[in-house]
């Protein structure tokens, strides 16, 4: 493709240079990012923010979710996450707006023995990666984090991992990008033809999949909010990540008192809550701490997280498509994925040329054949494991 120059600012060319389709975190940024550099950007979305992102609990963990067989997306993840501080303070300083980033720290726990077992495989590979993963004795576990239960066998900190709130950042990006000068359209786009713009972005989250035929696919997740009581904080400061008996859960304590507590992963397409899923994250949540059992219970809901076959976004030109760019399938990682994907594709839009750091997350990955068919048809109903 090839690079955009910002209109003159007295052209009454009404033809836009961008056009992003999503209002989500990931098509608000890039939008703010183009038009905070001169382009002319309109933002297609029927109800903005009404995505993953209404859901999401908002952690910036590249290390504490640095798995194995997932190299590139880790560098990705850390590349973004070292953008964060940064981010947040422009945002905020541009829009006055504050989007709760806490940078205390994640704490990852194990309940039991065979918990514990699980998680320290995890952590041996995180450090042998250079990660920053700082195994604790019990007595500084606990110093950490008093309202721990007594019976969790060990943990182990990772200072970098922070933690923002969504339901704070995607209003504010949409002030910010509004500010620049980008126009929300409130439409659903069907087609790639319904839009007139020199460049169009797809950032419409699960939403790609009918636009592009890209392999994303609705990845469910039910996630709780308490809030604790007399309008107090919560008892802990640190994002709290534990194996408890088998299940795999987090929490993520906000400053005015609420709790999210999350997340189930499902190879579904629905969003209602179950009874099952509820009690699974609840008895795990208040195994690791107890106080939450005297919660407030504010909230259950579910979201779809936009996956693809491999984990990792889809970054750049849609194939025979240079007019087309894609940024989607962020999965779990949206949120920490936010500024480095406005960066890289804003770039894009500008100087036409990828940056290498996009070669991983192309979307000609999955264009071999099968891949795209087999990946889009919605597996069968099953519950899978607690997860983020
Ligand atoms: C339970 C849960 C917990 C999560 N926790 C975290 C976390 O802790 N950290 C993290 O980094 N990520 C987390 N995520 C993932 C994160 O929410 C997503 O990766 C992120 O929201 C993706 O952003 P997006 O803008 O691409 O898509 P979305 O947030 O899904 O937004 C897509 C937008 O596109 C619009 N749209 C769709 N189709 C069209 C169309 N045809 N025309 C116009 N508009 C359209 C929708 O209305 C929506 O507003 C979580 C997700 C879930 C479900």
């Amino acid at each position: 493709m090839t690079g955009r120059s910002p209109s003159p600012p007295s052209s009454d060319r009404v033809r836009p240079d961008v056009a992003v389709v999503g209002a989500g975190p990931i098509g608000l940024a890039i939008a703010w990012r183009c038009a905070a550099r001169g382009l002319r950007v309109v933002v297609h979305d029927p109800v903005p923010g009404s995505g993953a992102s209404a859901v999401a609990a908002g952690m910036l963990s590249p290390v504490a979710e640095a798995y194995f067989g997932e190299r590139q997306l880790t560098g990705l993840l850390l590349a973004s996450a070292a953008r964060w501080p940064g981010f947040a303070a422009e945002l905020t300083e541009t829009t006055g707006v504050e989007i709760g980033y806490r940078t205390e720290g994640t704490l990852m726990v194990g309940l039991t023995g065979d918990d514990l077992a699980e998680a320290r495989r995890l952590w041996a590979y995180q450090q042998g990666l250079g990660l920053p993963v700082t195994p604790l004795r019990p007595s500084e576990l606990r110093d950490s984090e008093p309202a721990l239960a007594p019976r969790v066998r060990g943990g182990a900190l990772a200072p970098t991992d922070h933690q923002v709130d969504p339901r704070l950042l995607v209003p504010a990006l949409r002030t910010a990008a509004q500010r620049a000068g980008a126009v929300l359209v409130p439409q659903q786009v069907r087609e790639l033809s319904d839009v007139d713009a020199t460049v169009t972005v797809v950032a419409a989250g699960c939403g790609a999949t009918a636009l592009t035929g890209l392999p994303v696919r609705p990845v469910k997740g039910q996630i709780l909010r308490l809030r604790a009581p007399d309008g107090v904080a919560p008892g802990f400061r640190h994002v709290i990540r534990g194996y408890a008996d088998g299940e795999h859960v987090y929490l993520v304590p906000r400053a005015d008192g609420e709790v999210v507590l999350g997340a189930t992963v499902e190879e579904r397409s629905d969003t209602t809550v179950t009874a099952g899923a509820v009690q699974r994250l609840l008895r795990a949540g208040v195994d690791l701490l107890p106080e939450l059992a005297e919660y407030d219970m504010v909230e259950a809901v579910a979201g779809l997280r936009p996956g693809t076959p491999d984990n990792a976004p889809i970054l750049g030109p849609l194939p025979d498509r240079p007019d087309v760019l894609v940024a989607t399938g962020h999965h779990r990682h949206g949120i920490v994925l936010t500024p480095i994907t406005a960066d890289l594709i804003a770039d894009l839009v500008l100087g036409g040329v990828p940056d290498p750091m996009l070669a991983p997350f192309r979307a000609d990955r999955f264009f071999g054949g099968a891949t795209v068919a087999a990946s889009c048809r919605p597996e069968p109903s099953v519950e899978g494991d607690l997860w983020s």
